[in-house]
């Protein structure tokens, strides 16, 4: 007679405790790059926008401020996304405002696939706003590598 074998109890994965793990991750790869990460109403008041990155300056470290009321998806893709452009775009660097947001967005894109999350939709639609055609987004994928290679590179096998 056969014994009954039956399969582990499911698991069912929470996507939001999934991204904050990302989320978490994200702030210690920024760490390891001299950036702060804080989370703040200010970001949509202040910029109009989900996250933005300020240089450092005046003996002032750099930061990433990213909007306390996002959701971890959106949070984990804002910092992401800010991480790529402390990394990627240095002040007056030549590189157009279109071609950063693009960088920026595939590189955000990127992480957070490699880290099991998926915002190919929000992504794809963000790089629409702003690429002119699909060279805009061929063209930038050795940045985009390079960029992905630096952070990634950072991890720590068995980071979650
Ligand atoms: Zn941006």
């Amino acid at each position: 007679m056969l014994a009954q074998v039956s399969p582990p109890p499911r698991t069912m994965v929470d996507a939001d405790a999934l991204a904050r793990a990302v989320f978490a991750e994200l702030v210690r790869l920024a760490d390891g790059f001299a950036l702060a990460v804080v989370r703040s109403s200010r970001p949509r008041e202040a910029h109009g926008a989900d996250a933005y990155y300020v240089r450092p300056q005046q003996g002032r470290p750099a930061l990433i401020v990213v909007d306390d009321e996002l959701r971890p998806l959106p949070a984990a893709r804002a910092l992401a996304h800010e991480l790529a452009h402390a990394i990627l775009h240095a002040e007056a660097d030549g590189v157009g405002e279109a071609q950063r947001e693009i960088e920026a967005e595939l590189v955000a894109f990127a992480l957070l696939r490699s880290m099991g999350l998926d915002s190919l939709v929000e992504s794809l639609d963000y790089v629409s706003q702003w690429a002119t055609c699909d060279d805009d987004v061929v063209n930038a994928q050795p940045r985009v590598e390079e960029a992905c290679g630096a952070i990634l590179a950072r991890r720590l096998p068995r980071a979650f």
